[in-house]
């Protein structure tokens, strides 16, 4: 059965995790480990840096796993 797509937001943007497609390269807790850390639950914490930082964090994302929420790409 697959993963269940998560959703994190801190109310001016939703980031978007689906499990199945992440593959574990680290990328995300390396470059803003404040808000992804893969130790702790849940593993992001939007409340640790801010929307701007967040979203050029996850566009860095190699596999498509994070993204943001459809409608709020335009943040
Ligand atoms: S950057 Fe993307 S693929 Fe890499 S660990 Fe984070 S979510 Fe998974």
């Amino acid at each position: 059965m697959p993963l269940k797509t998560l959703h994190y937001t801190n109310g001016e943007t939703t980031i978007v995790w689906k499990p199945d497609v992440c593959i574990h390269s680290g990328i995300c807790a390396k470059g803003l480990g404040e808000v992804f850390d893969p130790r702790r639950r849940p593993w992001i914490d939007m409340s640790q840096s801010d929307t701007q930082r967040i979203i050029g964090q996850v566009k860095k994302c190699p596999s498509g796993a994070l993204s943001i929420a459809e409608n709020d790409t335009d943040k």
